[in-house]
């Protein structure tokens, strides 16, 4: 099958993404600094009178800043308009490669030619079709060759995203319809046995300690901690979004329950983690109970 976008894309190979481009700074140990600093490198030979400008920092001479570029190339500018003009808005930086032919210093000048180095053909990723384009930057200092700087970045046009899908329906029925009236309410209710008064949940018909089918209800205060819990990565369930925690809730009052911990990050969900009961509504129909981690409680 013949893509006829590829064919034109492909006849920008070898055409200048940027031509005669010029370091807005000379390499200068300022931006080495808070390049290290930021890095955590404390490596000796980017420091002190004889300090060279740490390699990876190869692009960093090159970029336009805020300020943006005034060196961009025609023939990139049309390539992305291009493939804008076909649908592939979207981008993503996939990967670089830098090639080191001798050390950077302060005070050496930069420039820089880049060129369309080549273009995939369509491809189909996670995040969508697309095509893949590699610029390669040819790095001078003081007009001698010191580097090579190629990245490549995924032109694409977004996936289709499947509407989310509604969250599953509780199952109402005569033995726990109580409950859910409750949470409508806002107010978790627990029930209570009108026997020998333990407290019990999930709701059920009768007393698993003295069997007796007599009952009244209590309102949890809402305080409460986590007893357990697990992190859900996978699979993929419609109406949710993976990755988050579903926490086991003992509450105040003794009894547990089911339900999200939220107002935390998943990976920040601790055993003992002190939670207060709060009401979130789904899909605009209908309330449930969830538990949102109170800050400054166990780190
Ligand atoms: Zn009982």
């Amino acid at each position: 099958m013949t893509d006829a976008l590829y064919v034109r894309l492909k006849a920008y190979e070898g055409r200048a993404a940027a031509a005669s481009g010029m370091g807005k700074d000379p390499v200068n140990e300022a931006m080495i600094r808070h390049w290290c600093e930021a890095m955590g490198d404390g490596n000796a030979a980017y420091a002190g009178p004889d300090a060279i400008a740490p390699p990876t920092m190869l692009q960093v001479w090159t970029m336009g800043g805020l300020s943006g570029h005034t060196d961009r190339g025609a023939a990139q500018v049309e390539l992305f308009e291009l493939l804008d003009g076909a649908g592939y808005t979207s981008v993503v930086a996939t990967d670089c490669e830098q090639e080191y032919l001798r050390p950077l210093r302060p005070g050496d000048r930069i420039t820089y030619d880049a060129v369309v180095e080549s273009v995939s053909e369509r491809k189909t990723t996670k995040l969508g079709t697309g095509y893949f384009i590699t610029t390669r930057m040819d790095v001078r200092a003081e007009g001698e060759p010191v580097g090579t700087h190629r990245f490549r970045i995924l032109r694409y046009t977004p996936r289709e995203r499947k509407p989310k899908g509604r969250r599953p329906r509780p199952v109402i029925n005569r033995d726990n319809a109580g409950f859910w009236e409750g949470v409508a309410e806002h107010r978790l209710l627990i029930q209570r046995c009108e026997g020998c008064g333990t407290l019990r949940f999930p709701w059920l018909p009768g007393c698993g300690f003295c069997g007796s089918p007599d009952w009244d209800t209590v309102e949890a205060s809402g305080s409460g901690s986590v007893f357990s819990y697990v992190v859900v990565h996978h699979p993929p369930f419609p109406a949710f979004d993976p990755s988050f925690a579903v926490g086991l809730v003992e509450l105040a009052e003794g009894v547990r329950i089911v339900s999200n911990v939220v107002g935390v990050p998943h990976d920040k969900v601790r055993i003992g983690m002190p939670v207060e009961l709060e009401f979130t509504c789904v899909d605009g129909e209908f309330e449930l109970p969830v538990f949102r981690a109170i800050q400054g409680g166990v780190g």
